[in-house]
């Protein structure tokens, strides 16, 4: 998608602090981090939100959270925890329409959100 943000910063048109990629997956630090450690893994597809996940993208789902899986203890917060999250949509707070999921961790985090 030509004006996607999140596109562009996987093409290396738009800097980010990259923690991991391959094939399927890009993951990069927060540029507004809420936790002492926060991440986004998002898939190399340009899908714009779960809704938009079908019979033929469904499979990145369970490579992002592999990955998410494998990141997070390499950046040493499996042990205490971490919370990932998907905003979806105008009501769920997504502002950039390429899916992608958030990893926080590094400190207690409270519930619900707001
Ligand atoms: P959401 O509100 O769930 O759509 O999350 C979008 C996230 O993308 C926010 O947490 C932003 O801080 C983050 N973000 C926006 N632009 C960039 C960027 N250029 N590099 C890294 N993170 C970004
Ligand atoms: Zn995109």
């Amino acid at each position: 998608m030509g004006d996607c943000i999140f596109c562009k910063i996987i093409k290396g048109d738009i800097p980010s602090k990259k923690i991991y990629e391959d094939e399927f997956v890009y993951a990069f630090y927060d540029i507004n981090p809420e936790a002492p450690t926060h991440f986004l893994v998002i898939p190399k597809e340009h899908i714009e939100s779960v809704n938009m996940l079908n019979e033929k993208n469904i499979n990145v789902i369970s490579h992002i959270f592999k990955t998410i899986k494998k990141l997070a203890k390499e950046l040493g917060i499996s042990e205490k925890g971490y919370r990932i999250v998907n905003n979806c949509g105008e009501d769920g707070g997504q502002t950039v329409n390429h899916m992608h999921f958030h990893v926080l961790g590094g400190r207690n985090l409270k519930w619900p959100p707001g």
